[in-house]
């Protein structure tokens, strides 16, 4: 159940009871066997809970893996490993009848409007169709679940008869909404609910989505980018970055307090009231890796402004680690560059030309900084490597030399009080907190 709070609209919930358990799981994509690809990790060993009532946010970049997760909470995708647990069941075991009955609890509303909604289908048939698949009431029945579904979600009954492409985004997505909600559930994933629609709209179909969540006492799994609209209407909030979860906690409080550097990063980017605000934005070097081969250790080590270097490097300035790490990422993907036939046999004969460019990636990332020479005779070792066909050796060989925990340790999901939690090494004392390294790095403190 949930209430409003304060002159404020978000929903806070009331009760602690847990409706979705989720442990360790994984949603991988891709063939096995011997030559098969390495597998698209898209959700990579996550735990988390909902609790009844409440609306639960998932935030992350696109790719990040949280629409993967949504779907496979409700089983539109198989988990690879891993449990969920709906009220005490494991909903991974379930199939068949079993399956389809307990749908009947768990809906989703997708992002697009425009394309979410069958345009062949009469607005009345659309949000029927569950019922029918459902064998739920009669005919008759039936048209009365569906006139009075519009009415809760804002539309009228003469629309029972009109087809989408008569409906603005805002007026498509409510149908949406009143289709997932034919069969009662108590659990909805909304995906993108509004990020299709006008700002004007998106406040609209929000008030609705709270509304109909305290009429119907339902829980909320929120899936969004707009971390606006995550703040405004979720009880807690998880972060998501190449299928990891990095942070959890009640939303106020991580919006207020972030304890992870990636959540750092993000929160950083939202727009601040007050324009003599000191904290600049952070930017974040480079892209994320490939969810096919994502790094050892910390999912973020490859970006992450905070990140822990080995203690004989530590005093290299900023713009030499920058460097180093996009020098790595090129070296990552070249090693993951499969040769052809044609590829071998030039290298043999001293006319394989498929590296040639990294002495012009050499010189973009170090040609106008300081770098130390111990530092350039290491990647100068590692060029040479990759021009001699070999980048896997180069790519261990600056892992040797440059990696630190937070390239070889997949670091613990700590708790960081309150509820709240971050995956991170810096948690522990052994390092310096997140605020101080951050202070000096990027802050110049
Ligand atoms: S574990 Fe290391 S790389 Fe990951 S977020 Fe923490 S400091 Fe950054």
């Amino acid at each position: 159940m949930s209430q409003t709070v304060e002159g404020s609209s978000r929903q806070t919930a009331t009760a602690s009871e847990t409706l979705i358990e989720v442990e360790n799981l994984k949603k991988y994509y891709g063939d096995s066997g011997l030559l098969a690809e390495p597998p698209v990790k898209a959700v990579d060993d996550v735990s988390f809970d909902i609790k009844r009532g409440e609306t639960f946010g998932l935030v992350g970049e696109s790719g990040s893996g949280k629409s993967t997760l949504g779907r496979t909470l409700l089983q539109l995708e198989t988990a690879t490993e891993g449990t969920v647990s709906f009220a005490g069941t494991d909903i991974t075991e379930l199939q068949g009848k079993d399956l389809k009955e307990w749908r009947r609890n768990a809906q989703m509303v997708f992002q697009d409007p425009e394309s979410s909604l069958n345009d062949r289908m009469t607005v009345g048939e659309i949000i029927r169709e569950p019922l029918e698949a459902h064998n739920w009431g009669n005919k008759k029945e039936r048209r009365e679940r569906v006139m009075d579904l519009l009415s809760e979600v804002g539309l009228q009954e003469e629309h029972y008869f009109r087809y989408p492409h008569q409906f603005s985004g805002g007026q498509r997505q409510r149908i949406g909404i009143a289709r997932s909600l034919a069969l009662e559930p108590e659990f909805v994933v909304l995906d993108e609910p509004v990020s299709a629609l006008d700002v004007s709209v998106q406040a609209k179909i929000i008030t609705l989505l709270e509304d109909l969540q305290e009429e119907f006492d339902l829980t909320y799994l929120f899936i969004a980018h707009d971390l606006s609209v995550v703040r405004h209407i979720c009880d807690r909030v998880a972060v998501m970055y190449l299928g990891k979860i990095m942070e959890l906690g009640e939303t106020e409080s991580l919006y207020e307090n972030p304890e992870n550097p990636y959540t750092r990063a993000l929160l950083s980017a939202i727009p601040r009231p007050d324009p003599t605000a000191t904290r600049a934005r952070i930017t974040l070097p480079g892209t994320p890796p490939s969810p096919r081969d994502p790094p050892k250790g910390c999912q973020f080590s490859t970006r992450c402004p905070a990140k822990i270097y080995p203690a004989e490097y530590d005093d290299l300035p900023n713009e030499v680690w920058d460097g180093l790490e996009r020098f790595r990422e090129i070296v990552r993907e070249r090693s993951r560059l499969s040769l052809s036939t044609k590829d071998r046999v030039a290298r043999q004969l001293g006319m394989f030309s498929k590296y040639d460019d990294i002495d012009e990636a050499v010189n973009d990332f170090f040609g106008d900084i300081d770098v130390p020479s111990d530092v350039d005779e290491h990647i100068d070792a590692a060029v040479e490597m990759i021009k001699d066909g070999h980048p896997g050796d180069a790519r261990e060989y600056l892992l040797d030399e440059f990696g630190s925990i937070c390239d070889h340790e997949r670091p613990a999901f700590t708790s960081v009080g309150d509820d709240r939690q971050s995956y991170c090494h810096r948690h522990v004392d052994d390092y310096e907190d997140v605020d101080t390294v951050l202070d000096r790095r990027v802050y110049g403190e």
